[in-house]
């Protein structure tokens, strides 16, 4: 069958005719509509399979439609689909936290739970509000923690935030985020922002994440989060660390901050945690979460669907895969193997950079018209890849952690021969 196929093609004009035109990009040949997904593969509306290499935005790291997750979340549904998020609330609630604790650093130990990862942000920065009485940001270049009021206060992509930019009060100070090349170190970076950094007085907190997902899978240079937890414990500044896209395993570790040994003060998590039922959390430290006053009745900061069963069913059965699948440790060795493949693709003239960790990676083109060209003729091909980059012109690749590594070798020739093709 054509890609995109002919029901594909009849739903794009359908989807013209009503849905509010920014959301999704229409052309000739892009997009597929999805109709099913099974571990790293999707099915489209005309019958076609693809091999998934975005995991669907970094959420299918146990697989698409994980069948422990898919049973675990329908045994739930029929026992209780919904409850009372912060006035009567469920048992799975207390044993996800239970669950949690097992594989978070202890220190980081009072859970606030929501359903996106911009309202997990939005906790977070809410927390340090409280905590420090201040309410000025700092944060970075290229820094995506999404796109709701709270989430742009602290995004450091420009095209997002200009729209609404007079709404949004207190500009986030924003520093470079560094890139792990032979022109950085740790040191010197983390020197730029304590200088940056000390000249203020009014920022209540750092947000960071260990490796910029929406910039184009940028990874700093080691030892760089360890330097920052010391500039903000110098200055008292609050770290939080938005984990949203590398945690659960996706970059070799539960979750990123393993690698430099660091512990923020909150922690942001979302996307993979519930295998595609929505749920996120902010997790910090009590000392910090308890500027939350003791709750009298009526929450200050709380949502309709806090801590819903399915979702705490579906983050509980994924956890639980994660762990059984090894999928970490399994993210490591693959980014391992494929490291040297994507290396050796520096040396073709339309690719400027390629970086990444675990099953993380980016490949920076010489444009976003490139990038453009390479997915779409991927997607042709059967692999689906996500075009990012704060310029549109990186080719993000994290597929689902449960993928072979005879697939993770045909997503690459794909690749490869997308971008032969494009220049
Ligand atoms: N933080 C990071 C690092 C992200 O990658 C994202 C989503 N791409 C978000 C926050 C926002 O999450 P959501 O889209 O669920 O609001």
């Amino acid at each position: 069958m054509s890609i995109p196929g002919p029901r594909s093609t009849a739903l794009t004009a359908l989807l013209r005719a009503y849905e509010q035109r920014n959301v999704t990009f229409l052309a000739d040949d892009f997009p597929i509509f999805w109709e099913s997904a099974r571990g790293v593969t999707v099915t489209d509306v005309d019958g076609n399979d693809y091999l998934d290499c975005t995991a669907a935005f970094g959420v299918a790291n146990a697989g698409h439609c994980n069948p422990r997750v898919a049973r675990a979340v329908s045994a739930q549904m029929k026992l209780l689909a919904h409850g009372m998020g912060d006035v009567h609330p469920t048992e799975i609630r207390v044993r996800l936290f239970q669950r949690l604790a097992q594989v978070l650093p202890k220190s980081l130990d009072r859970v606030f739970l929501a359903t996106t990862g911009s309202e997990a942000v939005e906790a977070a920065l809410k927390t340090a509000i409280l905590a420090t009485g201040k309410s000025r940001f700092a944060a970075y270049h290229g820094a995506y923690h999404g796109l709701s009021f709270g989430a742009l206060a602290v995004g450091g992509i420009e095209r997002f935030r200009a729209p609404f930019a007079s709404a949004l009060e207190n500009e986030p100070v924003l520093l470079d985020y560094p890139r792990d090349d032979a022109s950085t170190s740790a040191e010197s970076a983390a020197l730029h922002a304590r200088e940056t950094l000390a000249r203020r007085s009014d920022v209540a907190a750092l947000v960071i994440e260990p490796i910029q997902g929406r910039a184009g899978c940028v990874v700093p240079p080691p030892g760089y989060l360890a330097a920052l937890r010391a500039v903000c414990n110098d200055l008292r500044i609050l770290m939080i660390v938005d984990e949203i896209y590398t945690g659960f395993g996706r970059t070799g570790t539960w979750f990123a901050i393993e690698r430099d040994d660091v512990v923020p003060d909150i922690l942001c998590i979302g996307k993979a945690m519930g295998s595609g039922i929505p749920i996120s959390a902010t997790i910090g430290r009590a000392e910090v979460m308890d500027a939350w006053p003791i709750s009298t009745g009526e929450a200050l900061h709380t949502s309709t669907y806090l801590g819903n069963p399915l979702a705490c069913a579906a983050a509980l059965a994924t956890m639980d895969e994660i762990e059984r699948l090894k999928l970490p440790m399994r993210a490591k060795t693959l980014g391992e193997s494929i490291g040297p493949r994507l290396s050796s693709l520096r040396s073709h003239r339309s690719v400027r950079d390629v970086r990444g960790r675990g099953l993380l990676f980016g490949v920076q083109l010489r444009d976003a018209a490139t990038a453009s060209a390479v997915v779409r003729s991927s997607l042709r091909a059967g692999v689906i890849f996500l075009q990012s980059g704060v310029d549109g012109d990186v080719i993000a690749i994290s597929p689902p952690l449960v993928i072979q590594e005879r697939q993770l070798a045909r997503a690459m020739d794909t690749l490869q021969a997308a971008i032969e093709e494009a220049a």
